[in-house]
């Protein structure tokens, strides 16, 4: 997996780029109609039951459409029957976010930027690798918990992801890829590791990734999705009692004293209670396994003694669970971003670092960076943004190659 946390974008730009004319139209639509998107399976067949008076196979139908084939437009649902579409036309939409501009990277990795409204984009990027096509989706524009190392944090936090604009982004790039739900599977693993706090979005996040898991979705399995959280401890067990996706948790560092500078959220929900919570997320199924993501930051946390107390944490946490290797770690080497005070270990410390874990008998691999050609690697957005002027005659041309442009 890559690094793919997307970042926030330039909020005026955005604006310029969704453009007035669209977002009017978009409001408009919003106030007095329901966003399709917003819906799992059970509100969606809730809501055609109860709000529309029809069956619920009529609801399962409509998310084939979307889902499977792409289809936006009520009109075109040939399977419905003219009064039901009438009807559908009437008091729904289907609403996806706003395509502003995506980029392919030579290594395959791509990136979408998303506009949610006039004053808000996010970015989504894909991972190719062998075998898998990994999804980094974002649940929240910012984010509020002001990790120090995270270039997200530097942008504060703006508001929640609703339910449609988080399967929105997997909708746009499931459509993009060609994806073809139980056929042709581009898209095969989804991780909420973009931008924001997935568990402080907790019932928007849980829907979204339902329609992930379900055959008349994205067909993903549970363990194929993975909600990644800094530590919110009651919303870990909470999710426990809803969910059975993977979980992977931001710990960064093996001690409390050093956790609470990079994550500020560790003096509320320390080590040992985070641990705890990941014990009885494990032990609810048998089987159940645990990623522990490590950023690796240079003279912070990549010395011996973190390695050794990552071991101890972590072969404490196999013990419990009584597995081996319930543990996983997945070391992310820093990626730099304007302002920050946080380095890149060299690659021989890095390997130092594995090799330590590895002889504590842990698999940890390295994640890779990808995507870095087309900004699409962690951090590297911020840098991007701050160019303005580079920024907005880049947008200018593209949506004057759309023909959005006399909108804006
Ligand atoms: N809030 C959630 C999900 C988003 S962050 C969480 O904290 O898990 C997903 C990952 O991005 C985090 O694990 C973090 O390791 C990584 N990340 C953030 N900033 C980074 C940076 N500058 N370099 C490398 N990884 C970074």
């Amino acid at each position: 997996m890559s690094e793919t946390r997307a970042p926030v974008i330039d909020i005026a730009l955005v604006g310029e780029a969704v453009g007035a004319r669209d977002s009017v139209a978009a409001a408009a639509v919003a106030a007095t109609r329901t966003n399709i998107f917003d819906f799992d399976r059970a509100s969606l067949e809730r809501f055609f039951e109860e709000e529309l008076g029809e069956k619920k196979f009529r609801a399962q139908q409509v998310m084939k459409w979307i889902h499977h084939r792409y289809v936006t437009d009520f009109g075109e649902m040939t399977d419905l029957g003219k009064a039901l579409r009438a009807k559908l036309e009437d008091r729904a939409v289907v609403h996806a976010p706003q395509l502003i501009f995506d980029k392919e990277s030579t290594d395959g990795t791509h990136k979408w930027l998303l506009g949610m409204d006039p004053k808000n984009a996010i970015e989504t990027v894909y991972i190719p690798d062998k075998g898998r096509g990994t999804l980094c989706v974002s649940s929240q524009v910012g984010c509020a918990l002001n990790c120090q190392f995270c270039s997200t944090a530097t942008q504060g936090f703006n508001r929640n992801l609703s339910t449609a604009e988080i399967i929105g982004q997997v909708w746009v790039a499931a459509r993009h890829l060609g994806n073809v739900p139980h056929q042709q599977r581009k898209l095969t693993n989804v991780v909420m590791m973009g931008m924001g706090e997935p568990l402080a979005n907790f019932d928007n996040v849980v829907r979204a990734m339902s329609i992930m898991r379900d055959d008349l979705g994205y067909g993903l399995a549970n363990k194929r999705v993975t909600l990644s959280t800094a530590g919110m401890v009651p919303m870990i067990d909470r999710l426990g009692e809803v969910s059975d996706v993977s979980l992977a948790v931001s710990l960064h560092a093996p001690f409390d004293a050093l956790r609470s500078e990079l994550v500020p959220l560790n003096k509320k929900y320390p080590i040992a209670e985070l641990m705890d919570a990941c014990v009885r997320y494990a032990l609810r199924k048998r089987g159940t396994s645990v990623t522990f993501e490590y950023t690796l930051m240079k003279d912070v946390n990549d010395q011996p003694e973190h390695a050794r107390g990552l071991v101890k944490l972590l072969r404490e946490f196999d013990r419990r669970v009584q597995m081996k290797d319930a543990a996983k770690v997945n070391l992310i080497p820093f990626n730099p971003f304007p302002g920050t005070r946080f380095a890149r270990p060299t690659d021989e410390a890095i390997r130092a670092f594995q090799k330590q874990l590895n002889n504590a008998g842990m698999i940890a691999p390295v994640r890779r960076t990808r995507g870095d050609d087309i900004d699409a690697a962690c951090g590297q957005l911020k840098g991007q943004v701050m160019d303005r002027t580079r920024r907005s005659a880049e947008h200018r041309k593209r949506l004057q190659e759309s023909g959005v442009s006399d909108a804006a």
